[in-house]
């Protein structure tokens, strides 16, 4: 399911949208405003610099 995460830039509050419909426009649920900014959920993609210790993983980053 098409889970996206939103912010409002009036009141800056958080929220999640299911969006059903490539038409939907979400509204924030705290003003009611339309002007919202969808958040990219990136899976860590950047690289915290995490797994230090770990022994196994061949992963150097890059998706
Ligand atoms: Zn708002």
């Amino acid at each position: 399911m098409p889970v996206y995460e939103y912010r409002c830039n009036k009141c800056k509050a958080e929220f999640t949208y299911l969006k059903l419909r490539a038409d939907d426009e979400p509204l924030c649920p705290e003003c009611k405003s339309a002007d919202v900014t969808k958040k990219i959920s990136s899976f860590s993609c950047s690289g915290g610099g995490g797994f230090s210790g770990g022994s196994g993983f061949g992963h150097s980053g890059g998706c």
